[in-house]
C-alpha cells in the first residue's frame, strides 16, 4: 500500500549536484509541502581503505575503470532499510527506455532508490540482486547518471497529486492523452507583428477547447504522427480530422479546375 510521500533517495558519487536541484521551482514546492522526500547519498561513504575508492579496472582489461560493487551494495542495503518498499533502479543506457508511460507507472510507487554510475558503468553483479529496473533516459551516453535521476525525479514529481497548482495541469500535458499540448501564448497581445488567436480572447470556453483540441492534433499529426495512430480517437477527433479531409480535398478540387498543371505534383 502506498504512503503519503513518495520517497526519492539517489545514489551517487557527486551527492552536491542534487542541492541546486532540490532547492528551485516544483522539486523545491513538492519537498516543502511534504509531497516527496528527497537525499543524495554519498556512494563513497560505503567505501572502504584510506582512499575510500569507488572505483577499480576492469578484469580481462580495456579502457576505463568500473564501479567497485561493495560501496555500491552497502549504500543500497542501507537505503533499502530505510526505504523498505522502494523501487532500486540502475540508471544505464542499456535500460528500459523513459517515456510518460514510465513516468506515471513509477508516480504511484512508495518510494525509488536511483543507482547513479560514472566510469564505464558499475560491476555486473550489482544488478544480480540488487535492482529492481534498469532505465534509460534516451539512446545517447551521458558521463553518468545523475541528470538521468533528475529527469525521472522531475517528470514523475509533478504527476505526484496536489504537487502542481492546478489541479488539472498535468493531465493537460503533452502525451498525457497521447496527443501534444497545443499552442500556448501569454501576453502580450501582439509580439513582432504576430497576433494572439482571436478565439482565446473571446471568453467562449467552449470555442476555446474545440480550438486548443485541434492545435493538439495539428502539432500531434505534424510533430509526432506515431502517437495519432496508436491512441483510439475521440468522436470530437475524428469530426476534426474530417473537416482537415474535407478541407484538404477542397484545395486540390480547386486547384484541379485551374488546369492539368495545377496538379503536376502528383505525377
Ligand atoms: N560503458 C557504459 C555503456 O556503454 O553502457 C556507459 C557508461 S556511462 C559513461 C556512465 C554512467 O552514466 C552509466 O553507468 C549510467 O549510470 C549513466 N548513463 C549514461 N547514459 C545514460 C542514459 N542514456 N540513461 C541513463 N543513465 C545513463
Amino acid at each position: 500500500m502506498k504512503g503519503n510521500r513518495m520517497n526519492f533517495i539517489v545514489l551517487t558519487i557527486f551527492p552536491e549536484m542534487f542541492n541546486p536541484f532540490w532547492e528551485h521551482g516544483i522539486i523545491k514546492r513538492a519537498i516543502d509541502r511534504n509531497k516527496i522526500l528527497a537525499s543524495a547519498v554519498n556512494i563513497r561513504d560505503f567505501a572502504q581503505g584510506r582512499h575510500r575508492t569507488t572505483d577499480d579496472r576492469p578484469y580481462g582489461g580495456g579502457c576505463g575503470m568500473i564501479m567497485k560493487p561493495e560501496p555500491l551494495a552497502g549504500a543500497i542495503r542501507t537505503a533499502t532499510k530505510k526505504a523498505p518498499l522502494a523501487k532500486r533502479i540502475l540508471l544505464t543506457p542499456q535500460g528500459r527506455r523513459f517515456d510518460q508511460g514510465v513516468a506515471r507507472e513509477f508516480a504511484s510507487l512508495d518510494g525509488i532508490i536511483f543507482v547513479c554510475g560514472r566510469y564505464e558503468g558499475v560491476d555486473e553483479r550489482i544488478c544480480h540482486n540488487l535492482i529492481d529496473d534498469e532505465i534509460s533516459i534516451g539512446d545517447y551516453v551521458l558521463t553518468g547518471g545523475e541528470l538521468a535521476a533528475m529527469v525521472i525525479i522531475d517528470a514523475v514529481t509533478r504527476l505526484i497529486p496536489g504537487v502542481l497548482g492546478g489541479k488539472d495541469s498535468a493531465e493537460k500535458d503533452s502525451f498525457s492523452g497521447s496527443v501534444l499540448k497545443y499552442a500556448q501564448y501569454t501576453r502580450p497581445r501582439t509580439f513582432e507583428g504576430v497576433d494572439v488567436p482571436e478565439v482565446l480572447l473571446s471568453g467562449n470556453h467552449k470555442k476555446i477547447e474545440e480550438a486548443r483540441l485541434e492545435s493538439s492534433l495539428i502539432r500531434t499529426f505534424l510533430k509526432k504522427q506515431d502517437l495519432l495512430e496508436n491512441r483510439s480517437l475521440s468522436a470530437e477527433e475524428i469530426k476534426i480530422l474530417k473537416k482537415w479531409c474535407r478541407d484538404i480535398e477542397k484545395i486540390i478540387h480547386d486547384q484541379s479546375i485551374r488546369g492539368p498543371d495545377a496538379l503536376s505534383g502528383d505525377q
